[in-house]
């Protein structure tokens, strides 16, 4: 049953660029509107360029910030929420090379490239070390969805085993105690930021070792780092805990094909993949109204998973990373059409 009326608040990224289209895009100072000016190459209309004025209203626009500033204006309530029981989501959205796993990850060699996963994994450990009433134990887990297939990227088994159908598939359940889960999934106890750190490195580095041998582009799937809590307090020891999740989502790249290259294997990825960011959509637009009764999160494995967490009382928050390029004008003015539907005004 939908509650409804939950909205996603949505931020644009700009990624840097020493190249930054001036003349077509215009950043306006109350850091929430982006107006495109952009004359869009139409063959069959050679002569006459159609030119193409757009606005974009946003909750913020984000251009020459830091990890650091991004982590604090974007993340940092809604990684303190989770502690005190609210799911939140964090998904990253936008064209390849945009800097969604920059946003997302960063650069784990480099401390001030961090992006906000590790600096939320070092906020809730800070926070709760401050807890004075209450324990918290803290779980993580990683997951890989390629075309509609889920992966660990934190299993001890080899990826390839479970494309061999050697092991039983991961499959999403539904539990009327802990809501939705995903079966076969590991869960791994983090005792403190560090093991909590390894935890996401070990994930990464699976996630690059699948993409090799696998030959499939990281770019196209859709990763789910989330983070369980559980809290307990330390006076009342039959008291009620609390569970929560907060969940990371770096998006596979949107960008449309070409159609002159797209066959075979690029082609079922690129079917996947608009058919789950467009369920997405949907369901995100399913949660914002109230007198819709369906929402349709069971379409496609990234909602199903995302069920408890997006809508209702959890904290939803879409970034879109967008380039600056004119060559990539195109892609950038569809994302952001993509993240204005989202915000449902
Ligand atoms: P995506 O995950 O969307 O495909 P990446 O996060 O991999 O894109 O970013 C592509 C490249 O751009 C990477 O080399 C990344 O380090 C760089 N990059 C992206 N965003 C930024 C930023 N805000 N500041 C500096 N470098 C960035
Ligand atoms: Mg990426």
């Amino acid at each position: 049953m939908n509650t409804g009326g939950s909205k996603v608040k949505v931020w644009v990224r700009i990624r840097p660029s020493s190249n930054f289209a001036r003349d077509a895009i215009e950043l306006q100072n109350d850091s929430k509107t982006i107006n495109i000016h952009h004359k869009r190459p139409d063959k069959k209309c050679v002569v006459n360029n159609q030119k193409l004025d757009w606005s974009f209203q946003l909750d913020g626009v984000m251009h020459d910030i830091s990890q650091e500033e991004v982590h604090n204006r974007i993340a940092a309530d809604i990684a303190h929420s989770a502690l005190n029981g609210y799911n939140g989501t964090l998904m990253c959205y936008g064209q390849t090379g945009a800097g969604k796993t920059y946003t997302m990850t960063g650069a784990t060699e480099n401390y001030k490239d961090r992006g906000i996963i590790p600096r939320a994994i070092t906020q809730l450990f800070r926070e709760i070390d401050e807890m004075l009433g209450n324990v918290v134990s803290v779980r993580i887990s990683y997951l890989e969805i390629y075309n509609e297939t889920m992966f660990d990227l934190l299993s001890t088994l080899p990826e390839s085993m479970a494309v061999m159908d050697q092991v039983t598939p991961l499959t999403v359940h539904e539990d009327p105690e802990y809501g939705v889960y995903v079966k076969g999934l590991s869960c791994h106890l983090a005792q403190n930021e560090e093991e909590a750190l390894n935890l996401l490195f070990e994930g990464e580095t699976n996630r690059a070792i699948a993409a090799h041998t696998l030959n499939k582009m990281s770019s196209r799937s859709h990763c789910i780092f989330t983070v369980y809590m559980e809290t307990h307090s330390r006076l009342q020891s039959n008291a009620k805990y609390l569970l929560s999740k907060l969940n990371f989502v770096d998006l596979a790249g949107s960008e449309r094909l070409k159609k002159t290259n797209s066959a075979g294997k690029t082609l079922t990825e690129a079917m996947y993949i608009n058919k789950s960011l467009s369920f997405l959509e949907q369901t995100v637009i399913a949660l914002a109204d109230r007198h819709r009764d369906h929402v349709p999160f069971r379409h496609s494995k990234l909602t199903h998973c995302l069920k408890n967490s997006i809508g209702g009382n959890s904290n939803t928050l879409l970034i879109a990373n967008v380039r600056a390029e004119m060559q990539h004008m195109e892609e950038t003015v569809s994302t952001l059409r993509f993240a204005t539907r989202m915000m449902c005004v």
